[in-house]
């Protein structure tokens, strides 16, 4: 590694030694920068990637609400606006209760690249609490969600900062954030994506990320002279990216026999009845256990990791952080699995990662293979600005042509400073810097 990049990743271990998840995608990140800073001499000098690794601003807040016996709750509300460079910060709220600032730091890390990677005029930016949504009534969700925005209004708005979904922060949940947006500032303006149809929302934003990974391993796969049509793929999650995964590579003519949530996996060697799974989890908010059940020949599995010992060509990973270790990589590489493309961000740790490239894998890492749900919100913020609203072919239209721009950046850049022209993380995150790079080095020491 370049000393440059090894001082200020040594210092960056000593000054958050506790934020394990920011420092492994750090770790990641700045490995693969190494090349840029032995071609230019100029980053060091103006102090540039001691600036990049520190957030802009965390904001960290007390979110109390009333639950439905009365009783006080106190939760914990972030907004991590981590680089505004090239516009305004960008990026989900998380409802989960693992959330904390090293999982935010991560992901607004991360997200800084993909945002730059879209070729969109977006900065990079996440937030969240350690609110759980799961098992809450609709009154409890709509009193924390109040809450919270009554705190976060005044640090976001359509041309600083502008939120959206992630992890437990669905349909219903930036409904009530903008309402409560609404009526705190009088303002009809885009500050959230992800909206409702009714409200200044998006077609095909909800099936943006899913869609979008699918059409990204696809440019990754045919590239290197394969196809995704006949192949089977194990989908972890079921979730909103999970499931629009699944919806898209079924339609490409692949065939999915597993999926998954944080209980245990299904398994159907006939391939998974998307209708069903949506009524569970989209309607009904289930548990993945109920669809075998319902379908006949399926079978569930306690233990969400055991989805990756089933034999399958192509895994996509669309659960959440660190859910693909060593093991769950060394069966997948075993069983023959020749691509794996990341719907979640950081679903692979390092050893699984370096595990991939070593074999010959095709990896397609998350910031940039799952980029295309930001790409949509910020054609949502377009589409705010203008008022207009597109129609779903023309958005469709739009990501795919921004998937394969990313696609081809990556590849590009892999080409230029990677140890091998398909090592994609290499290729995402070099990138992804250089435009945001160059955009600090012109706007001086900031
Ligand atoms: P959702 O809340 O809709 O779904 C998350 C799914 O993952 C649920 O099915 C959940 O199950 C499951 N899950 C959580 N932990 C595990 C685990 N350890 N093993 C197996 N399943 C697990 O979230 P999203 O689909 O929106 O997000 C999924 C991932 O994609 C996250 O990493 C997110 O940051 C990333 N992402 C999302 C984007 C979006 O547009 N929504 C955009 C880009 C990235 P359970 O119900 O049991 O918790």
């Amino acid at each position: 590694m370049n000393a440059y990049t090894a001082r200020v990743l040594e210092e960056l271990k000593t000054r958050n030694a506790h934020e394990s998840e920011f420092l492994q995608a750090a770790t990641e990140i700045l490995e693969s920068l190494s090349p840029v800073f032995d071609k230019r001499p100029e980053l060091e000098a103006a102090g540039l990637l001691e600036r990049f690794v520190e957030p802009e601003r965390v904001i960290l807040f007390r979110v109390p609400w009333v639950d439905d016996q009365g009783k006080t709750r106190v939760n914990r509300g972030y907004r991590v606006q981590f680089n505004s460079a090239i516009g305004p910060y960008k990026g989900g709220l998380r409802l989960h209760p693992s959330v904390n600032l090293s999982i935010l730091k991560f992901l607004g890390f991360e997200q800084v690249l993909k945002n730059s990677l879209t070729g969109l005029p977006i900065g990079g930016g996440k937030g969240g609490s350690d609110f759980d949504p799961k098992g809450k009534s609709d009154r409890e969700v709509m009193a924390f969600c109040q809450s919270f925005m009554t705190e976060l209004y005044r640090h976001i708005g359509q041309d600083t900062d502008v939120p959206a979904g992630d992890i437990g922060t669905g349909a219903r949940e930036i409904g009530y954030l903008y309402g409560q947006y609404k009526r705190l500032t009088g303002l009809y303006e885009g500050v959230l994506t992800g909206k409702g149809l009714t409200y200044g929302g998006s077609l095909a934003r909800t099936q943006a990320t899913g869609y979008g990974l699918c059409y990204f391993v696809k440019n990754m796969v045919e590239a290197n002279g394969k196809t995704v049509q006949g192949k089977t793929v194990l989908v972890s999650g079921s979730g909103n990216v999970a499931i629009y995964a699944v919806e898209k590579i079924t339609q490409m003519g692949a065939k999915v026999v597993a999926m998954s949530d944080s209980n245990g996996y299904i398994y159907d060697p006939n391939g998974i009845h998307l209708d069903v799974v949506k009524q569970i989890k989209e309607v009904e908010r289930g548990r993945i256990k109920e669809y075998a059940a319902r379908v006949p020949g399926s079978e569930y599995h306690e233990g969400c990791k055991g989805i990756w010992s089933l034999k399958c060509d192509i895994a996509l990973p669309c659960a959440t952080q660190n859910e693909l270790d060593a093991e769950g990589a060394k069966a997948l590489v075993a069983n023959g699995c020749f691509a794996v493309g990341e719907g979640a961000n950081m679903p692979s740790t390092l050893e699984a990662t370096e595990l991939f490239l070593q074999n010959g894998v095709l990896f397609a890492p998350g910031k940039a293979a799952n980029a295309g749900g930001v790409a949509v919100s910020a054609l949502e913020m377009s589409q705010n600005s203008q008022r207009l609203s597109w129609t779903f072919q023309e958005v469709d239209d739009k990501l795919k042509d921004i998937m394969k721009g990313i696609f081809d950046k990556c590849a590009e850049a892999a080409a230029t400073y990677g140890d091998k022209p398909t090592n994609y993380v290499v290729g995402a995150n070099v990138a992804g810097f250089l435009k945001v790079a160059d955009a600090m080095m012109a706007q001086g020491v900031v």
